[in-house]
Order: C-alpha cells, then structure tokens, then sequence
C-alpha cells in the first residue's frame, strides 16, 4: 500500500489539468461523477483491444478469458467489501438498477396487499421511487423515517416506524445532498431485530469509506461504479446468500436461464439468474481496477485528507455573507450542500462555471429534501482524493465574487 500522494494521485487524472472557459478546471461534481484514473481507462481499452468477447457460452479462448476476467472482477468486488463469497455479488448498470431489481424481486418475496416498507427522508429518488411504484401496485405504504434540521434522522422515529412491522427497510449510507453518514450498522441491528431486512444505498460511501457488509451486517448494499473512479454503466449488488437464492429473477432472457422450453424454464443459479442478457464486460473489469487503485493507496490517509478538504471548505464558505449551510450532522463525508440567502443556486452554479469551477446545483434527485428545508435547490461541492485546498481557494473567491453580483 502506497502512501497518499497528492501529485502522484493528480498525475493518474490527465482531465484535471484541462481548462474550461480557459481557465483551470476545478472539479468538485464527485457526488455525480468521479473522474477515471488512467489505469482504469487503459483496462476498459484494453479489453477491447485484445480480450473482447461475449461470456459464459463460448467454447474459444477469447471467451474463457474474457468469462475469466469477469469473474475475477467479480471476486475482487466481492473482497473489497467482505462478502462471504463471490456470488453474492450481481454485476447491475449501477445503484438505479440494483435498487428497481430488488423493489421488483425482493418486494415480489416479501411484500403482500397493504404492506409497508420504510425508507427515510434523506433518500435519492432511486431509493424511494422504485418503493413507492411498488406500494402502488401493491395498495401499500411508504413509511418515512423522519430528519432534523441538521440532517440527522431521529432513530426514536425510526423505532416507532418498525413497530408497525414493515416488510423492507431500505435507507442511503451517506446522503448525496447533505452528506450525512447514517448509523447504518446500528440501524441494521435495531431492524434485525424486528426480523426485517435492510438494504443500505452505498452510492455515496464506496469511493470514501471502508465497508465491510459481514461487520454491518446489512443484508443488502448497493452501489455505482463511476462514483468510485470505475466506467459508467456497471455497479453491483450485495445479497446474501440465503436471500438471493429464494429471490424470483428480475429480468429473463439469455444466460439467467438453465432449461428452457414452450412449457417451463428453470432458471440459473446465484447470481446469473440476475443476470439476464450480455453484461458490460469491459466496464466490470474497468471496475476491478479501480478498486485496486482505491486499495492501492492507504485508506485511513485518503479518509483524513478528504475529511480535511471538508473541515477547510467549510471553513473558508463560513466567511461569505449569507450563507447558509443544508446538512450539518456532526458524522458527514465528502460534500458540502449550501445555499445563500436571496440568491437562487442555479444563477450561483452559472456563474462560477464560467470561472472555471464545476458544482451541482439543484435537488440532485432528492426532492423531498429540499421541500423539507424549504429551498429549491443548493449549491453542492463534492470532493474526491485528487481535490486540493488551492482548489478550494479557487471556488471560494469564486462563489464571493458571483454573490457580489447577484446580490
Ligand atoms: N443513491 C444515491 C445516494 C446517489 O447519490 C445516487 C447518484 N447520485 C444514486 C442513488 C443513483 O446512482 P446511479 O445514478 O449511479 O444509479
């Protein structure tokens, strides 16, 4: 393991050094995207160029390998979050799609006429959209766990809630609007409990934290790819075992199959019945390399490096007139959500865009969130590994300077 080196991290991301509008880009999107590192653009070129092939049915070499990769990257993932075993981990396009195939199979499993299933108020609409399509269907309700003025939810309520013996209880890790880190292992716990399962969206904590799914004990984790220096279009899904084996598939075709006819099809086993149809090959060990690179630099030193990025935003943003800051649980990771008084976050977002500073504006696809703090949007910085404080620098004089001019 390599220690943290901010140059030699910066030098692996070549589009940090672009330029837009002609000016340096600082990029503080993380919560929407990371940026690749180059060994995970040379793997995914690299598979094009000498491994493509489709998986799992071809009897040539090009197939064995290509099959051998992938399920390589397969056990890597399932490593790099302490799985029990390999096949406990469904390759998915990412969070979305992990979240609607367990809204569809598990809600099939588990949820009849008239139940509930729990969620909180912080949620992305992936973790709460897909749940409440399902309750429609289903005549059921959607029950909120409720949150504080500082984005911290009040596990009394949440207590209250799985009395009412809800079927599923599905919540974010760390929140991508305010930045929260929920007590996931101790909300697992108290829903164990009442014998209820928990899903945890990890969309927001992969690139940041060390998760470890056998000490949580979650039942599921969810996660996305491109937010954890990995290609687009490949993220995953922890079940366990004993879940995903009594699961209905969530979409049919080729290879989540084992015998078909006209009158009966029986399916694969864990995890290809969840499986269906020609996977993104390229991107899954696009995926694998990036968790190498997140395991090749130390973990501990990256989480304090990001954690003083926050502590230093936070601090230079105080000083700006009028500001006010969405999110201050005391346990936050990774993003700063804010908003100044008498100026609309999008005009803000403009502005220094034009300076060379990229952020997120918006409800970033959690509505309720910002219906709750009464606003219609904030400005949200989100950091990675290779952010720096000069950077900061940058978008602070540069959020100072457009609040000068819209005020
Ligand atoms: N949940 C959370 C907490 C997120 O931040 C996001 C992405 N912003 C998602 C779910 C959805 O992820 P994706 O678009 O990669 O499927």
């Amino acid at each position: 393991m390599n220690h943290f080196n901010i140059n030699e991290i910066r030098a692996q991301f070549p589009i940090l050094n672009r330029q837009v509008y002609g000016k340096p880009l600082v990029y503080f999107d993380n919560a929407a995207t990371t940026q690749k590192p180059l060994c995970v653009i040379e793997r995914e070129r690299d598979y094009y160029l000498h491994e493509n092939c489709n998986i799992h049915r071809g009897v040539h070499y090009l197939s064995h390998m290509a099959t051998e990769a992938y399920e390589n990257a397969r056990k890597t993932v399932a490593k790099f979050i302490n799985a029990r075993k390999a096949e406990e981990i469904v390759f998915t396009r990412g969070t979305t799609e992990s979240l609607n195939l367990l809204a569809t199979s598990l809600g099939q499993l588990l949820v009849n006429q008239g139940d509930k299933v729990v969620v909180s108020a912080m949620e992305h609409h992936s973790n709460m959209v897909p749940w409440q399509q399902m309750l429609l269907r289903s005549k059921g309700e959607l029950l909120v766990i409720r949150m504080d003025k500082n984005g911290v939810l009040d596990l009394n309520h949440y207590e209250e809630l799985l009395k009412q013996k809800p079927k599923i209880v599905s919540i974010a890790h760390i929140s991508n609007t305010l930045g929260t880190i929920n007590p996931v292992k101790e909300m697992i716990a108290m829903a164990h409990c009442y014998g209820i399962p928990v899903i945890i969206d990890g969309a927001q904590s992969m690139a940041h934290q060390v998760i470890d799914v056998q000490d949580i004990d979650c039942d599921f984790y969810v996660f996305s790819g491109h937010k954890m220096y990995a290609p687009m279009g490949i993220g995953g899904l922890y079940g366990k075992m004993e879940w995903l084996e009594k699961m209905p598939p969530y979409q049919f075709g080729g290879e989540m199959v084992d015998k078909v006819s006209f009158e009966k099809t029986t399916f694969n086993k864990v995890p290809f019945k969840f499986e269906a149809g020609t996977p993104n090959v390229g991107a899954a060990l696009g995926l694998e390399t990036a968790v190498r690179f997140i395991q090749s630099i130390d973990r501990q030193e990256v989480e304090a490096y990001e954690d003083e990025l926050l502590r230093y935003a936070t601090e230079r943003l105080s000083g700006i007139e009028s500001m006010r800051f969405i999110g201050q649980a005391p346990k936050r990771n990774g993003l700063i959500s804010f908003v100044i008084d008498g100026i609309h976050p999008y005009d803000l977002g403009t502005i220094i865009d034009k300076m060379g500073v990229a952020v997120r504006t918006g409800h970033h696809c959690a509505e309720p969130v910002m219906t709750f703090f009464g606003i219609p949007g904030t400005v949200r910085a989100s950091f990675a590994m290779y952010n720096t404080k000069e950077e900061i620098d940058i978008f602070v004089k540069a959020v100072d300077k457009a609040a000068a001019m819209l005020r």
